[in-house]
């Protein structure tokens, strides 16, 4: 079964990270400051803070934006639930803006009108998740535009978008977001096992986020009240938690890190091919805003139901049959029962995302896929179409 996503693990991947194992220090030390100092600079980012997973760097960047009970986050219903949860953390409730039938990202037409509405109702969000899907950029631009008018933080959730382009700027760079989170989950851009990090250019941002991720902790002087006892002093300012990454996980990410623009020129790669061969199928391949240069974490094709009567169960199951390891993402998180029963969501307030949800198939893209995998790729689309 060829899988829809894989890491790709080199020698000097495995050498640094039995460097670190050879070392003194496993747990957050040098190697995740290395690690942070690299994706910043990347990115072009002043501050990163590496936490375990990107789920963790969501829960802290939604309590560094001052997310409490009576607040609201939005986001995309076409995310990995993770987007939404992070504001259920805080105590804080979710609502979901509708996607662009074209991008499947969220849709800014859409929040546009909705935050219109909300003013009027008097219940405007406290933040709002912009999801890169696929890795490709939201209109970051225009989303900072009605930050600035209805006062909301904008927190990127960019778990697909390391090494991803908006216009002349990395994804990241948080020229347009308050705070960008990445995700280094194995079957994303790069990985480090599990983990995440969230990128700031804001100094107050960044101090809190630092805190949230060791137990609302400080050892510097300067932030403590009443001064320090000693050295051994340290003093608890908020809650925290324990969401640190071990320096055998940043290894292997600074490690990665190195070949991030080899990854993405070969997913590229990858989707520009898929995108030829099935120019003539009763599909719809990933459309791409012209500003953008997409990660390519995943490669969607949504079967186009005015030109074929096949289900996407059909190919779905077809497709399995012949040894191709599709997914489907995602199912709209608004549709999720817990979030039905806690919320009431009907299914139709984003009704393109649920159309998306119906027709949209991941095809298998990452770095190690071969061109004859993905020759067996295209012949069995094709015959699951005919
Ligand atoms: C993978 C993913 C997450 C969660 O990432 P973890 O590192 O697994 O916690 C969040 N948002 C999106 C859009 C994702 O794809």
């Amino acid at each position: 079964m060829i899988p829809y996503g894989r890491q790709s693990i080199s020698d000097d991947d495995i050498e640094a990270v039995v460097r670190v194992l050879r070392s003194d220090w496993l747990t957050t030390g040098p190697n995740v400051k290395e690690f942070e100092d690299k994706v910043a600079r990347y990115c072009g980012a002043r501050h990163a803070v590496a936490v375990n997973s990107a789920t963790s760097a969501l829960h802290i960047a939604c309590l560094a934006a001052g997310l409490a009970p009576g607040d609201t986050l939005w986001t995309s219903p076409n995310t990995f639930i993770a987007s939404a949860n992070a504001a259920l953390y805080c105590g804080a409730e979710v609502d979901f803006v509708d996607i662009d039938p074209r991008t499947y990202n969220i849709s800014v037409a859409c929040l546009e009108s909705k935050l219109a509405a909300a003013e009027k109702a008097g219940k405007l969000p406290k933040a709002v998740v912009p999801v890169d899907f696929a890795g490709q950029s939201c209109e970051m631009e225009q989303i900072r535009a009605l930050a600035d008018r209805y006062g909301f933080t904008v927190i990127e959730d960019a778990a697909h978008a390391i090494g991803g382009r908006y216009g002349e700027r990395k994804t990241g760079d948080c020229a347009y977001a308050d705070m960008t989170v990445f995700s280094f989950h194995p079957v994303k851009v790069i990985t480090t096992g599990e983990g995440g990090m969230v990128l700031t250019n804001n100094d107050e941002l960044y101090g809190r986020l630092a805190r949230l991720r060791s137990h609302g902790i400080t050892r510097d002087p300067a932030e403590m009240s009443g001064g320090s006892d000693g050295p051994w002093y340290y003093q608890q300012l908020d809650l925290g938690y324990n969401y640190r990454m071990t320096d055998l996980q940043a290894a292997l990410g600074s490690s990665q890190m190195d070949r991030i623009d080899q990854f993405v020129a070969r997913r590229r790669e990858i989707a520009a091919r898929y995108t030829r061969e099935f120019a003539s199928l009763p599909v719809i391949t990933p459309y791409q805003r012209p500003e953008t240069r997409s990660a390519w974490h995943l490669y969607v094709l949504c079967l186009d139901p005015a030109r074929t009567a096949k289900s996407r169960s059909e190919v779905f199951a077809r497709l399995v049959a012949l040894g191709i390891g599709v997914n489907v993402h995602y199912i709209p998180v608004h549709t999720q029962p817990y979030f039905r029963r806690r919320f009431g969501f009907q299914p139709n307030i984003c009704p393109n995302a649920l159309a998306y949800y119906d027709a949209c198939l991941s095809l298998p893209i990452f770095p190690g896929l071969t061109d004859d995998m993905q020759t067996h790729v295209i012949a069995s689309v094709k015959e699951a179409l005919r």
